[in-house]
């Protein structure tokens, strides 16, 4: 005879399980932005020397980021730079990234964003191009159901105050954005979680150009989307997709770490 149990009791088993069996990342907070440099590189996200990531420091008012004039996949945790709040250079060596502005007005207006990764993806900037938003509609892409924010007007390059007001006034209290005419951004509660819904906002992105060359997109249920973005976002989820991540990087490109 079958076992029926209620859905609730087979989520408190696996989130049990998860926290016993799943690897967490241990890497400082350098390595981690290095390592995600390395990771989207490997996704494709490289656009020469556009976009930026950044994580906000232990010491207050103040942020980790990749110093400018390098691509994601030169990154090492020697030339991820420590800055203050008005871009000026505190730890490291290098020019610090004037793009990085915006991210600045995000992390003021938003106490629970602790990491920001902004690209220039080839699927995502194919959407933002024809001004398509992004729909969740598949399994491994609901992490942004109710998640992905819509900008429908360019500002311009955001290296002033004024694209992050615009930028973080569309975002509101979401984890992820499509920007039209520019890209991607997701502003997340750590490095592990902005580095994961990076990699799959560009899968995201891919599986909607693809599947809108066949026919329209079916939208999935509201409540089985919820459940399953918040399975998801869980954060030993999270840090394990990272893991994985991670450990594909460092195979071929153990140096990122040093
Ligand atoms: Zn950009």
């Amino acid at each position: 005879m079958a076992i029926v149990r209620p859905k609730q009791e087979y989520h408190e088993r696996t989130t049990a399980q998860m926290n016993q069996h799943l690897l967490t990342p241990t890497w400082s907070l350098r390595q981690k932005l290095a390592l995600t440099c390395r990771i989207l590189a490997d996704e494709e996200h490289e656009s020469a020397l556009a976009g930026q990531i950044t994580a906000r420091a232990d010491q207050p008012g103040t942020y980790w980021m990749l110093s400018f004039g390098l691509g994601f996949d030169e990154a090492q945790a020697s030339n991820i730079v420590r800055v203050d709040d008005d871009l000026n250079l505190l730890e490291g060596d290098g020019m610090v990234n004037p793009s990085n502005r915006f991210h600045l007005w995000i992390y003021r207006h938003r106490p629970d964003v602790n990491a920001i990764v902004h690209t220039h993806p080839p699927y995502v900037s194919a959407l933002s191009i024809v001004g398509e938003e992004l729909v969740a509609a598949h399994m491994d892409t609901t992490m942004f159901y109710e998640e992905c924010a819509y900008l429908p007007e360019w500002p311009g390059v955001p290296i002033g105050d004024e694209e992050g007001r615009i930028i973080h006034d569309a975002l509101g209290q979401k984890r992820a954005i499509l920007l039209a005419h520019h890209g991607q951004l997701v502003a997340c509660r750590t490095m592990e979680e902005a580095a994961v819904l990076a990699v799959f906002i560009e899968r995201a992105a891919k599986m909607q150009v693809r599947a809108r060359a066949i026919g329209p997109v079916k939208k999935i249920s509201p409540e089985l989307a919820r459940e399953a973005r918040d399975y998801r976002l869980k954060p030993k989820a999270i840090g394990a997709t990272f893991h994985y991540f991670a450990r594909k990087v460092l195979r071929t490109q153990p140096e990122c770490l040093e």
